[in-house]
Order: C-alpha cells, then sequence, then structure tokens
C-alpha cells in the first residue's frame, strides 16, 4: 500500500504505528519499560523479541517518528538522533577506525567540518574535494577510503551534488556513499533511489518545520555491498542482510554515545513531518520568485539559487529535482557593511543560525557559523564576506518582495 501513495498521502498514512486507534502516536515520556517476565526482558536485550526497554536504545514515539523517515527516503531502517550532527557523527564512526580516510565535499556545513577536524584525533583524517564531481572525487579516493561524504545542496555554496554519478564511483570501488539531504529535503529528490547508501537529515530543519526541536535522523537503504576484506568489522552483521549496518549501529555506538532523541522531540517532528510537501511546494515558490526578483536589484553584486538558470548547477539541479529547486537563495551586497545594512533593515525575517523554518531567515555566515573557519575553508565553502544567506519562508510573496526592497533600498 505504502509503495502506491503519492508524496503527502504518505506523509499522512504510511507506516502509522497505532495502538488505542490515536491518531499520532502520542508522547511515551517514560525513561523505560518494564516487561512481564524476567524471560522476556532477557529476550528484549538479545534482541530476540520485539520489546521496548530503556529510551536511550529506543522508544514507541521515536520508532513511530524512524518509521515514517524510513518510508519517507525509501530505506529500510532509520536512527533518530538528539542532532543532526549526532547523526553524522553515528553514521560515520559506525564502520571507521583509526587509518581510515573520509573523502568529503568541501561546501558543507560548517559544523560537520568541525566534526571531521574532531576526528583527526582519533586517526580519521578527512580528504576535501573542492568541485564535488565524481571525476573529482575520483582523482582522491586511496586504499584507507571508506566513506564518500557530500550534501545535496551544499550550505551556503548552494552547489548541486549529481548523486547518480557519485553513487556509481562509490559502488565501483565499494565506498559507503552518505548524503546530507537536509537542504534538499526528500520533497526533491530521495537519495537512496539514486543510489546513496545512507542518507542524513537534521531533522531540526525543514523535517520539523517550525524550529521546535533539534534532531537529526540516519537513513539506511539496505543495499551497500560490505566487503569483508575492506570491512571486516560488518562481518557478524551479514547474516541480518540489509538490516546490518544499523543493527550494529543500535547493538553499539548508538546506544553507547546516548545519541538517543527526546520522545517530545519525535512527536514535534511527526507532527511537523505531515505538512513537509505542502510547506516545501510554498517554500519552493517562495524562493523561485524571491531570487528572480533579486536578479533585478542593480544594487546586488550577486544571486545564487539553483532554480535560476545563471546557477552554474542549474542543468544537474533540473534534471534531478522533482518538485522546485528548495529554500535557500544567498544574495551578495558589494561589501560587509552594506551585507549588514540589508540585514538589519529586514522587518520579518529573523536573524537566526538555522534554516528551514516556516518563517524567512537571514544570517551573514562568514561572522557566524563561519567565524572559526579558515579563509581556504572559507573559500572552499563558497562564501565571501558581502554573502547573505537566506532561508525562504511561507509567508505572502509580496510582503517578502517589499520588505527586502526596502533593506536593499537602505545601501
Ligand atoms: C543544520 C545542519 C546540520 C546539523 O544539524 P543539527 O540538527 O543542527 O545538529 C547538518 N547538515 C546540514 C546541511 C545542516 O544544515
Amino acid at each position: 500500500m505504502a509503495e502506491k501513495m503519492k508524496f503527502n498521502t504518505a506523509l499522512l498514512h504510511g507506516n502509522i504505528t497505532q495502538k488505542e486507534g490515536e491518531t499520532l502516536t502520542p508522547i511515551y515520556q517514560s525513561s523505560a519499560f518494564e516487561q512481564e517476565s524476567a524471560e522476556k526482558l532477557e529476550k528484549v536485550f538479545a534482541n530476540t523479541a520485539q520489546g521496548f526497554s530503556y529510551t536511550r536504545i529506543n522508544n514507541p514515539t521515536v520508532e513511530a517518528f524512524e518509521r515514517r523517515i524510513t518510508l519517507l527516503e525509501g530505506g529500510v531502517s532509520t536512527v533518530a538522533c538528539a542532532s543532526g550532527m549526532a547523526a553524522i557523527f553515528n553514521a560515520m564512526l559506525n564502520i571507521l577506525k583509526s587509518g581510515d580516510e573520509i573523502l568529503s565535499s568541501a561546501s558543507i556545513f560548517g559544523g560537520t567540518i568541525g566534526l571531521f577536524k574532531d576526528l583527526e584525533s582519533f586517526g580519521i583524517k578527512t580528504v576535501y574535494v573542492k568541485e564535488a564531481t565524481a571525476a573529482a572525487f575520483a582523482n582522491k579516493i586511496s586504499d584507507q577510503t571508506k566513506i564518500i561524504f557530500a550534501e545535496t545542496i551544499g550550505n551556503p555554496k548552494l552547489d548541486v551534488l549529481d548523486i547518480q554519478a557519485v553513487a556509481q564511483l562509490a559502488k565501483d570501488k565499494n565506498i559507503l556513499f552518505i548524503v546530507d539531504n537536509t537542504v534538499a529535503t526528500a520533497f526533491l529528490v530521495k537519495p537512496i533511489e539514486l543510489g546513496a547508501h545512507v542518507v542524513i537529515n537534521s531533522a531540526s530543519k525543514y523535517i520539523n518545520g517550525s524550529g521546535n526541536s533539534i534532531s537529526g535522523v540516519l537513513t539506511d537503504s539496505g543495499k551497500f555491498a560490505w566487503s569483508e576484506e575492506r570491512f571486516p568489522e560488518m562481518k557478524p552483521y551479514k547474516k541480518m542482510g540489509p538490516y546490518g549496518y544499523t543493527a550494529k549501529l543500535r547493538g553499539n555506538l548508538f546506544r553507547n554515545t546516548g545519541a538517543c532523541l527526546a520522545p517530545m522531540n519525535a512527536y514535534l517532528n511527526s507532527l511537523g513531518l505531515e505538512t513537509l510537501g505542502i510547506r516545501m511546494e510554498r517554500i519552493c515558490d517562495n524562493a523561485a520568485k524571491l531570487a528572480k526578483w533579486f536578479e533585478t536589484c542593480d544594487q546586488l553584486t550577486g544571486v545564487n539559487y539553483p532554480g535560476l538558470e545563471t546557477s552554474p548547477d542549474h542543468e544537474i539541479a533540473k534534471k534531478q529535482f522533482k518538485n522546485g529547486y528548495g529554500g535557500m537563495i544567498t544574495i551578495r551586497a558589494g561589501s560587509k557593511e552594506k551585507a549588514f545594512s540589508i540585514i538589519n533593515n529586514l522587518k520579518y525575517p529573523l536573524k537566526v543560525a538555522n534554516i528551514g523554518d516556516t518563517k524567512t531567515l537571514v544570517i551573514h555566515p562568514s561572522s557566524t557559523i563561519y567565524a572559526h573557519s579558515s579563509d581556504a575553508e572559507k573559500e572552499n565553502a563558497g562564501l565571501f564576506d558581502d554573502l547573505i544567506r537566506i532561508s525562504v519562508g511561507i509567508e505572502d510573496i509580496e510582503d517578502l518582495i517589499a520588505d527586502f526592497n526596502q533593506a536593499i533600498g537602505s545601501i
């Protein structure tokens, strides 16, 4: 039944868990779960019986959210984590060990670059490619490369990944391909359908939608062919077939790092998830109109949006994305002072370090979320001192344009 449903119907009716006829799985605000006997609890701990024991390991509200994300992304299983960063950490460290390498796009979220720096202390090195193309990745693969990592739409460079081409390379070289789909969302593209092995979403953004909970999810496609020679640590999990990767994660690193999502946040995410489709439809529509309008502003020295024909990645975006081009736009004001002036004069957009809200959000990335990055890192991430990042919301487009018009008029 699930496979026949279209996007919005699946968000409302797919993979729903019901016990008492509830219309949305309620908040199981309980740290532990009793089983009827010592024998049953023994089985739950040995994973030979279904059931819950302790919320750090799993929880009914969290599981209901995970099931819906699995359906949304078209994978076999999902692990919900306390944040997007926790999801990335767990997805990576589940299989990496000292001496291994990550091969990553350079134009990724600043926090992820920070995490990869932290991993150096544990003997895990990250090699970056400036242009995230299959050819560039192929050039930098070594015997130690275990993971290729990139974002579908780089934040804030807004470069668009050719998922299918990189997936083919990763498959040929037996490298796990992990895609961060936070900025694009499944509304634009489902990376697993194009060959990605594991998909990450910071659910704090578009999935939650209202900016009320930090959380992250990782979804496994179940399709990676683990070679025993390259991934010996996966050998004991071979018998679990497509569930091996998440079985290893749940049984070890995930529960041991305590990266679990709070039931309350899982509930708020499930609630937000129901309107992901209609929010994204409106957001993409607003962003397309706003980006086109920015192109007519003589005061601006640059506009970047994957939906504009002037975007260097417009062709791949057009080929790959189904329903629009996302909600992120960057504009260049000519100088840092002018960028600050625009930001300060805006009435509606909130000045916050977040994206994916119903409200329009703006930030000057260079002085905030990338303040601790080197000049080289900023350049690789497509950052300039006069750049403003805009996460477009669902306001009425006339009001947004009028507001940006008066703010840009201030320069
Ligand atoms: C926000 C974000 C993250 C990190 O997610 P948190 O929920 O803030 O930990 C990772 N990747 C991308 C692309 C993001 O935008």
